[in-house]
């Protein structure tokens, strides 16, 4: 389902050419949970933002639902994105203008897809948002704007879930219960998730870890 061969990543700065990543391999079946760890600055971000098509490799291949990323046009990876990744942030970027449900709709809306607005109810009323359809964000707890970030990234029904230290703004109780919600609706759908954490008790619940040290990616066993 998702493949890297050989993806290495280095950034031109001022001071030069940095190297961050270096010949990674990683293949992740679908419907896996998967966890990245790593040091502050290791690469997390950067491994993360070249699998969900928002920024390139410098050298090596990145393959995903067994289509090749670097034969796709900038255009056509835009749709590639928005068919097949869903993104979830630590700092939720909802849209503040926009209600819960307008949130959750902004993908269909983007991709100029009809709406069927009893698919939006259920999947509001499996995240628990039933109750807040028609708030503002700005009235929202944090657990509430991580679960309408969830519902959203999950209403194109995505192969893939990004998601980049989903819980690093909420506090431990309310962490655990967004990622419970999280779980349950990945493995309902059998959606892919690659989660980044540094919390041992979230990478505890993924069924495999990989860790980033040396700007390589390794397994954990
Ligand atoms: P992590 O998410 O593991 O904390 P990042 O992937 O965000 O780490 O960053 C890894 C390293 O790459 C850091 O040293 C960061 O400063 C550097 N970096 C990230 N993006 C850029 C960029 N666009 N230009 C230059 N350096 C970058
Ligand atoms: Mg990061």
């Amino acid at each position: 389902m998702l493949k890297l061969n050989q993806v290495s990543k280095s950034f031109v700065t001022k001071q030069g050419e940095i190297s961050i990543l270096e010949n990674v391999n990683l293949h992740i079946g679908a419907g896996e949970k998967v966890a990245i760890v790593g040091p502050s600055g290791s690469g997390k971000s950067t491994l993360l933002s070249l699998i969900g098509l928002l920024d390139t490799p410098t050298s090596g291949e990145i393959v995903i639902t067994g289509e090749s990323l670097a034969n796709l046009s900038e255009a056509e990876q835009a749709g590639f994105r928005n068919e097949k990744i869903g993104f979830i942030f630590q700092s939720f970027e909802l849209i503040s203008p926009f209600t819960v449900t307008e949130n959750v709709m902004a993908p269909l809306d983007i991709a100029g897809e009809k709406v069927n607005q009893e698919s939006i109810t259920n999947l509001l009323d499996d995240i628990g948002l039933n109750n807040r359809k028609e708030a503002m964000p700005r009235t929202l707890s944090g657990g509430e704007k991580q679960r309408v970030a969830i519902a959203r990234a999950l209403v194109k029904k995505p192969a893939i879930i990004l998601a980049d230290e989903p819980t690093g703004s909420l506090d431990r109780s309310t962490g655990e219960k967004v990622l419970t919600m999280l779980l349950e609706a990945v493995s309902d759908s059998h959606t892919t998730l690659i989660i980044i954490t540094h919390d041992e008790s979230i990478a505890k619940r993924m069924d495999r870890v990989f860790e980033i040290r040396d700007k390589g990616v390794y397994e954990r066993n």
